[in-house]
């Protein structure tokens, strides 16, 4: 019996001797894996739909077990992206962020709308990409159950600190400069490396630690409707959610490698 769903391709690898195989994230089934038949030949009609970041509504029938693609249209193709390597860099490592917090048969909505989100804005170059990034980092970080509590300094419970703060990484908190001040004057006998990786500290200023609460808490429409008044700021804001989200994933994405040797700054 034939069914149909919208998806996002996020992988596509050649299989056996004519064949691809897809990677694709839907709404109500999480992740699926479609075998495409013949899509390694230039004039299978399945070709379209096989190029990742295509968006379609996918045509398949289930035998022995697997999904078979055997048709559909493309609703987006965000072609653009070919066009700009920083973007594509990007929109690579955003799939493959996707790729890890999804799962088969795990309905995923939120992450198949932000991800759209996203290739759309890299496309459209609707924001800076560092922030671009930044935000789906930590929209990965919250739909993983990981997200910091960034309201407040976890010691003085300050709510504003114009000094800025530390992101306490492992721990998920933050905690003001002045706490980290009598910190370091109590640590005389037992010094603390600011930089084990069971206790990785990110300096955040107080701009950063708004956008962070900001981002945890946005509706997915409006969550790339912030800024910085310089490249200093925003860069050092994307350092802190680069640095939470691979410590906790506790993992390398060389896609995220790719990006930073092309990225344009
Ligand atoms: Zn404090």
């Amino acid at each position: 019996m034939k069914k149909v769903i919208d998806g996002l391709v996020i992988k596509e690898i050649p299989y056996g001797e004519n064949d691809r195989l897809l990677t694709v994230i839907t709404a109500d089934e999480g992740k699926i894996l479609f075998c495409a038949k013949g899509a390694r030949s230039p004039k299978s009609k399945l070709l379209p739909l096989c190029r990742i970041f295509t968006y379609a509504n996918f045509e398949y029938y289930e035998r022995s077990g697997r999904k078979w693609l055997s048709g559909g249209s493309v609703n987006d193709s965000f072609f653009a992206l070919n066009s700009d390597i920083s973007g594509f860099a990007l929109a690579s490592y955003v799939l493959q962020l996707a790729d890890e917090i999804t799962g088969e048969g795990v309905p995923c909505p939120k992450v198949l709308q932000m991800t759209l989100n996203t290739l759309y804005a890299i496309e459209n170059k609707l924001k800076p990409l560092p922030l671009i990034k930044a935000a789906y980092e930590i929209f990965a970080i919250n739909d993983s159950g990981f997200a910091p509590d960034v309201t407040e300094c976890c010691e003085c419970n300050v709510q504003s600190s114009e000094k800025g703060y530390f992101l306490d990484v492992m721990n998920g908190h933050i905690i003001c400069q002045a706490c980290m001040d009598k910190r370091s004057a109590n640590a005389v006998a037992l010094p603390v490396d600011r930089f084990q990786t069971s206790n990785i500290l990110v300096p955040i200023d107080e701009m950063s630690r708004r956008a962070w609460q900001y981002v945890l808490c946005a509706e997915p429409k409006r969550i790339f409707a912030f800024g910085f008044p310089d490249k200093d700021t925003l860069f050092a804001f994307a350092r802190s959610t680069e640095t939470y989200l691979i410590n906790h994933l506790e993992r390398d994405f060389e896609t995220l490698k790719f990006y930073h040797t092309v990225k344009e700054e």
